[in-house]
C-alpha cells in the first residue's frame, strides 16, 4: 500500500534516510521532506568554516537535490506545529502536509531570552550557516578598526569560535581582535581536569582570554553586563551559551521530556504516536539523557532508517543502542586541537589532523550521493 513518509529536517540523523529515499519510493510510497534550507551545513566543520579552514561547500548537503533526483518532494519551509490527530504538520509558509509516518530531525537552537531584538554584530553559534554572515561582518569591522570580540558561554562551541575567531584573523593576515570567552562559573566544566587544561592553555597561547567571574546577564548595544554589575563593550558577540531542542513538539502538545525534547522509546519512536520518530537533538531518549552532540545523531541513523521502513512494511522495529564513550576532538583553530577518547588526551596539531580527516570522511560519505 502506497504510503506518505514526512521529514521534517534532513539533519545529521536523517543523513541514511535522505541517502536511501530512492528505496522508499521504489516500494510505492511518497516522500516529502521539509527544511528551511536547500542545504544542511555539517556542525562539526562549523567553527572550521568561521575559521576559514573550510568553504561553505566543503561543509554542507545539497538536501534539496538529494530528495529530487531521487524522486522526492522537497518543500523549503520551517515545521511550525505538528497535529498528530490529524496527522498534519503545519509550516511556516501557512501550508500544510499530511503524514502517514513522521520522521524529525530538526536540531536545536540557541535561547537568547533576555536578548533585545536587532542587535548589530551579536550572532548564535546555530544555525551553523549563519556563522558564514557572521565571519563577512566580522573581516569587514577588523579591516576598519581594533576590534574587541566576546564570545559568550563556557562549553566547547565557545572554545572552537574563540580559536577560529584567531584562525579568522590569522588566515586574512589582519591584526587579531582583542579575544575574551565569557564563561560564567567555569570553563568546559563537564569535561575531565586534563582537557579542560589543555583546551584553556592552547587558547591562552593565542591570547585568548577566559573570564569566569559571572554570568552575562544583560546584552545591548554592544555592551554586556555582568551579574555583578561589571560590565564591558564589545564589537562583535557570539553566543554559545546551551542549545534547546526545536520548540515544535512542545508547540504541538506532544510529550517531550524535560528539556522539552520529542519524547522518544528505544525504537527513536514517540511514546504517544508510533508514527512518528525522531533523532539527533530535538529528542529526548526516553531510556537515559543524551548529550547534545552530532555523534548520536550519526549513531541513530541506521536505526531510523531501518525503523521507517519497518513502519511502513508493518515489520519488527529495531532499539537504538546509543553505545560506549565517544571520541570528542575540539578544533581551536589555526589547525590544532585537543583530542579526548576515555583515557587517551592529546593536543596540538595531531589532534586537529585526526578531526579533520574523519570530518572530511564523513562529508565525502555522504556528499558523494549528490
Ligand atoms: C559550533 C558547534 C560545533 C559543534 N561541533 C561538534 C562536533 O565537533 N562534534 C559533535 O559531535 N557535535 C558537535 N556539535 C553539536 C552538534 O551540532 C549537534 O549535536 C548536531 O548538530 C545535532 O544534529 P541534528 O541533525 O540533530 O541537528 P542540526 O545539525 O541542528 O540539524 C537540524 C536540521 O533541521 C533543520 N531544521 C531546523 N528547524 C526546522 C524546522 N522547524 N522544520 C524543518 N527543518 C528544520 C535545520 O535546517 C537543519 O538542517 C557542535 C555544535 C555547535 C553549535
Amino acid at each position: 500500500m502506497s504510503r506518505h513518509l514526512v521529514l521534517v529536517g534532513g539533519g545529521h540523523a536523517h543523513m541514511m534516510t535522505l541517502a536511501n529515499l530512492d528505496d522508499f519510493i521504489a516500494q510505492g510510497h511518497t516522500v516529502t521532506v521539509i527544511g528551511p534550507s536547500e542545504y544542511h551545513y555539517y556542525s562539526g566543520m562549523g567553527p572550521g568554516m568561521l575559521g576559514q579552514t573550510y568553504t561553505p561547500e566543503d561543509i554542507r548537503f545539497a538536501t534539496r537535490h538529494v530528495v529530487e533526483k531521487q524522486g522526492g518532494r522537497f518543500v523549503l519551509a520551517k515545521a511550525d506545529r505538528i497535529d498528530p490527530k490529524t496527522r498534519t504538520v503545519y509550516l511556516s509558509t501557512g501550508a500544510s502536509v499530511p503524514y502517514d509516518v513522521l520522521s524529525c530531525n530538526a536540531g536545536s537552537y540557541v535561547p537568547t531570552p533576555n536578548l533585545p531584538e536587532n542587535q548589530e554584530n551579536v550572532f548564535t553559534v546555530k544555525p551553523i550557516e549563519r556563522l558564514l554572515q557572521a565571519q563577512t561582518q566580522l573581516v569587514e569591522l577588523m579591516l576598519r578598526q581594533p576590534v574587541t570580540v566576546g564570545i559568550v558561554g563556557g562549553g566547547p562551541s565557545a572554545a572552537e569560535i574563540a580559536g577560529n575567531v584567531w584562525g579568522l584573523a590569522r588566515s586574512q593576515d589582519l591584526i587579531q581582535p582583542a579575544i575574551r570567552i565569557y564563561a560564567g562559573s567555569g570553563f568546559m566544566a563537564r569535561f575531565p581536569a586534563g582537557v579542560r587544561r589543555k583546551v584553556a592553555a592552547t587558547l591562552k597561547r593565542k591570547g585568548i582570554e577566559i573570564l569566569t567571574n559571572g554570568y552575562v546577564e544583560k546584552i545591548d548595544k554592544g555592551r554586556i553586563t555582568l551579574a555583578s554589575g561589571v560590565s564591558a563593550d564589545l564589537d562583535f558577540i557570539f553566543l554559545a551559551l546551551g542549545v534547546k531542542p526545536s520548540p515544535i513538539f512542545e508547540a504541538s502538545g506532544l510529550p517531550t521530556g524535560p528539556d522539552g525534547g520529542l519524547l522518544v522509546n528505544r525504537y527513536l519512536q514517540s511514546t504517544a504516536y508510533p508514527e512518528i520518530f525522531g533523532g539527533g537533538d530535538c529528542i529526548y531518549f526516553q531510556d537515559q539523557p543524551l548529550d547534545k552532540v552530532g555523534v548520536y545523531a550519526v549513531r541513530q541513523n541506521p536505526i531510523l532508517l531501518h525503523n521507517l521502513k519497518a513502519r511502513l512494511a508493518g515489520t519488527a522495529l529495531t532499539p537504538f543502542d546509543p553505545g560506549g564513550d565517544y571520541l570528542l576532538i575540539f578544533n581551536l583553530g589555526g589547525g590544532v586541537g585537543v583530542l579526548r577518547k576515555r583515557w587517551l588526551q592529546f593536543s596540538g596539531r595531531p589532534a586537529f589532523m585526526v578531526k579533520d580527516y574523519l570530518d572530511r570522511k564523513f562529508m565525502h560519505k555522504f556528499q558523494s550521493i549528490e
